[in-house]
């Protein structure tokens, strides 16, 4: 199973990854996690990465691509993953289908989580005094919504016209919204 969840910043990917990529016994890859172990562990890539978190930014397609691609030829992916904010740039998707193609692979599903700005900021504000991440402050969030809105939405239409994509309303319960994805994934498999 090889999966990719995509949706603007707040609605919910890093939760809901796990727990998918966990039913289905597959790790999940989280370029934004990566990112910031590299940040905590002061790496030569976390030193670049930093400076275009903290504004909200994208990390270029560059260092982005090279961290998935040394990722993906771990053995732990040979029966699957489930790619958390990767792709997010159209680069970004042509590396991944020219890993995939090299592989012999190709993606299963790429699950969209559906949420309004309103909402998605109000959690991320929320997050922000729990977690205290440096990318959660007011300025920051509304630019990364608009870097997402620019930048990462367009790739929607490009998976849903490969037939590929899977809208599930992100909105509610979590567990409601794991509920939603394995049964919109479920369908789409098996039909
Ligand atoms: P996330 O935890 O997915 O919200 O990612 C946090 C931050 O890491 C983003 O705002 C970007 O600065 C960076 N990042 C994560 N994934 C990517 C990606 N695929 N391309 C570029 N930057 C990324």
């Amino acid at each position: 199973m090889r999966m990719l969840v995509i949706g603007p910043p707040g609605a919910g990917k890093g939760t809901q990854a796990e727990r998918i990529a966990g039913r289905y016994g597959i790790p999940a890859i989280s370029t934004g996690d990566i990112f910031r172990a590299n940040v905590s562990q002061g790496t030569p890539l976390g030193r670049q990465a930093k400076d275009f978190m903290d504004r909200g930014a994208y990390v270029p397609d560059e260092l982005t691509n090279a961290l998935v691609l040394d990722r993906l030829a771990q053995d732990d992916t040979a029966s699957g993953f489930l790619l958390d904010g990767f792709p997010r740039t159209l680069p970004q998707v042509s590396t991944l289908d020219d890993c995939l193609a090299e592989q012999g692979g190709a993606l299963d599903a790429v699950v969209q989580l559906v949420a309004e700005s309103d909402e998605v900021v109000t959690r991320l504000l929320k997050r922000a005094e729990l977690q205290g991440r440096s990318d959660d402050t007011e300025d920051v969030i509304r630019t990364r919504l608009e870097v997402y809105r620019e930048q990462t939405h367009p790739l929607v239409a490009v998976y849903a016209d490969r037939g590929l994509l899977v809208s599930v309303d992100a909105v509610g319960d979590p567990d409601e919204v794991t509920e939603r994805i394995l049964t919109a994934i479920g369908g789409r498999v098996i039909g």
